[in-house]
């Protein structure tokens, strides 16, 4: 008997065993989503790194 867990993604079963590999996502496709969305939320996080406030240009005449 197969133990069977919902995609996080979709909610699809999937079968906890060897014919799915990209489980508990049901498919490549669901788990590279789940991935996209946890690198976009890092991404989001707003810096002044990005925008150093130096700014050497109002030295110059
Ligand atoms: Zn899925």
């Amino acid at each position: 008997m197969t133990r069977k867990v919902n995609c996080p993604i979709c909610g699809k079963r999937v079968p906890w065993d060897d014919s799915a590999p990209w489980r508990p996502f049901c498919s490549e496709r669901c788990k590279l989503i789940d991935l996209g969305e946890w690198a976009g939320e890092t991404r989001r996080i707003p810096g002044p790194a990005a925008h150093p406030p130096h700014d050497d240009r109002q030295e110059q005449h």
